[in-house]
């Protein structure tokens, strides 16, 4: 069953269905805010499908009081703790009305630009325009109740005349400092205490005013209880943090259970996003705001980021060089399978689906790791290099891929790359190259005799790569590192025949042969033992084409070669070392193996 089927099992569809989330704007949004954002976009998708009469609302919690100085602004802000978000003016510079409105108009960019369509709403509405008003008599007069709750759910102590409401002070323009001790069905009597949170103080104001059209908000649990109540919610899910027993979300739905009789909406838990491995802290400023993350990477990269695991998985956004070529290959790799491969399942297709901004069908992907090594070799016309890769020429969409990767690319290497992720063509033998193996110094050799006659192509040049490893021999990996250090001075790289089909073939040729490599040290390295050949040939009899051997000296030393054809075109060396006195013997043996 796909995730989203699972989490929304139970959910009555015959009604109207209300899927809601929202976020409090008191600073650069967190690209993990954007989790919630896309699993409910899943939610919202997967009940379109099924042709359910669905909406989905965000809300801006611009009434919440602003709590700490946002990271990055100035100590001009310390005067405006404890004042709604929506009542603080914007940054200098700014064009947002107020810092909620400039907070939460960058985090809801983002939205559009990764195909989320949903009707945005903003509290300082809600309240003001008196669509919470009935919801506010409701709870306040309910505030024995809630209080009961709080202390049997939660196990939170509040006074005996504490209620679930803080009006805006009159005097000081504070919301988060007020404390509501009567209501008589018109109006609260409150006082804004210099004491009641430590991140702001109150002006000592007291007074009696009406609690509704906008003078102030109910605490946040009871805000979930009259927004699940009033648009009504059906689904709306939660972070992990939220989750607990006793927490925020367990308070909120046994007050909806209490004060209003109805169940809480169906919740979505969902796990946080890693940033490199740790937990972000908006507070703290770590981590990379949403707004960046999608100015870096594709949409359908980011959105693939989030819904590739479900939702109670953490996501993890590791903006290196092997996570990132994985994370774009694993979405190329869903994309072959859900067009190319009749057995890929339905779960498999719909997880593409949902990565999918809009709908698009199969297209050409450029691999990414491609791409980053191509941006990296200015001589290049990337695009031009991917229609020889792909046969024929790039059509609007796939240009328009291939431009968000380009751009991905740049940015990765100007931000986030270290020294060691970035790749440039050496443009002479790089002095790590004096630490290859002699074997590896062979396999250069043996890649370098097979050039001439190559189709300059990057399937074709991978073959022959891995022809010249078994011909050398020497393990492929072994081969690929050797190659990757004389040209990118690198222990690694994306695929080496298309890094090879990009460069001259005459300069590769002289880079290879740059290195240097002493024969009868290559024999000494790779020589095998009569018996262990024999073995070799015995056990791969049936599927040898035809052999033949020629011999070497130098000196004292040579060396009997056996060329092998197996019947699927692959050519493979055994090669026996023949010391002096034993030549004679050793060149009989290897003509008895190639007869
Ligand atoms: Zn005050």
């Amino acid at each position: 069953m796909h995730w989203t089927d699972e989490a929304l099992q139970g959910l009555d569809t015959s009604r109207p269905v209300i899927i809601n989330d929202s976020k409090t704007p008191s600073g650069r949004a967190h690209v993990g805010a954007l989790r919630g954002v896309l699993i409910h976009d899943a939610a919202f998708r997967a009940l379109k499908e099924r042709g359910v009469d669905v909406r989905y609302r965000f809300g801006c919690d611009d009434y919440d009081p602003v709590d700490e100085i946002p990271f990055g602004q100035g100590e001009i802000w310390r005067q405006h703790l404890g004042k709604p978000l929506c009542n603080v003016p914007p940054p200098p510079g700014s064009g947002a009305t107020d810092m909620a409105d400039h907070f939460i108009t960058e985090f809801w960019s983002v939205f559009a630009d990764l195909g989320v369509t949903c009707e945005f709403y903003r509290m300082r509405d809600i309240y003001r325009t008196g669509q919470f008003n009935e919801a506010i008599d409701r709870i306040l007069r309910a505030a024995p109740t809630v209080r009961t709750i709080y202390k049997k759910v939660s196990n939170s102590d509040r006074p005996d005349n504490w209620h679930p409401f803080q009006t805006i002070c009159e005097n000081c323009g504070r919301i988060g400092t007020t404390e509501v001790t009567e209501y008589d069905g018109k109006e609260v009597v409150y006082e804004c205490k210099p004491k009641l949170v430590e991140w702001a103080t109150g002006c000592g104001h007291r007074g009696k005013v009406s609690p509704f059209d906008g003078r102030g908000k109910m605490p946040w649990k009871l805000e979930w209880v009259a927004k699940w109540a009033t648009f009504p919610v059906a689904v709306e899910g939660a972070g992990e943090d939220h989750n607990t027993k006793g927490g925020s979300r367990d308070v909120a739905a046994h007050c909806l259970k209490a004060i209003y009789g109805r169940e809480a909406p169906l919740n979505i838990p969902y796990g946080f996003v890693l940033v490199g491995g740790a937990k972000m802290s908006s507070s703290r400023g770590v981590g990379v705001a949403a707004r960046d993350v999608a100015n870096f990477l594709p949409p359908e990269i980011l959105r693939f980021l989030m819904l590739r695991t479900p939702p109670k998985r953490q996501a993890n956004f590791e903006p290196t060089h092997e996570q990132l070529v994985k994370l774009f290959n694993e979405l190329d790799r869903a994309q072959v399978k859900t067009f190319r491969d009749p057995k890929a399942s339905d779960d498999e297709k719909r997880t593409y689906h949902l990565c999918e901004v809009s709908p698009e069908g199969d297209f050409f992907a450029c691999e990414f790791g491609l791409v980053l090594a191509l941006v990296q070799m200015p001589h290049l016309d990337v695009s031009a290099e991917f229609e020889k890769i792909k046969g024929s020429a790039l059509n609007a969409l796939e240009r328009g891929h291939l431009v968000r990767r380009v751009h991905a690319a740049k940015v990765f290497l100007e931000n986030y790359a270290t020294a060691d992720e970035r790749m440039s063509l050496q443009a002479t033998l790089p002095p790590a190259a004096a630490e290859l193996s002699v074997a590896q110094r062979g396999f250069l050799h043996a890649l370098a005799g097979l050039l001439d006659s190559a189709h300059w192509n990057g399937e074709a040049l991978q073959t022959l790569v891995f022809d010249a490893a078994r011909m050398t021999p020497i393990e492929q990996r072994l081969g690929f590192a050797a190659l990757y250090r004389v040209l990118f001075d690198k222990a690694a790289g994306p695929k080496a025949g298309n890094l090879l089909a990009f460069l001259d073939r005459a300069w590769v040729k002289k880079r290879l042969l740059d290195v240097a490599v002493d024969q009868v040290d290559l024999w000494r390295a790779t020589a095998e033992p009569v018996d262990k050949v024999a073995e070799w040939l015995k056990e791969n009899a049936p599927a040898i084409a035809s052999k033949s051997v020629t011999t070497h000296e130098s000196g004292a030393v040579g060396a009997a070669e056996i060329h092998i054809t197996m019947t699927d075109g692959k050519k493979h060396l055994k090669r026996l070392l023949v010391d002096a006195g034993g030549a004679v013997e050793a060149r009989a043996q290897a003509r008895a193996f190639a007869s």
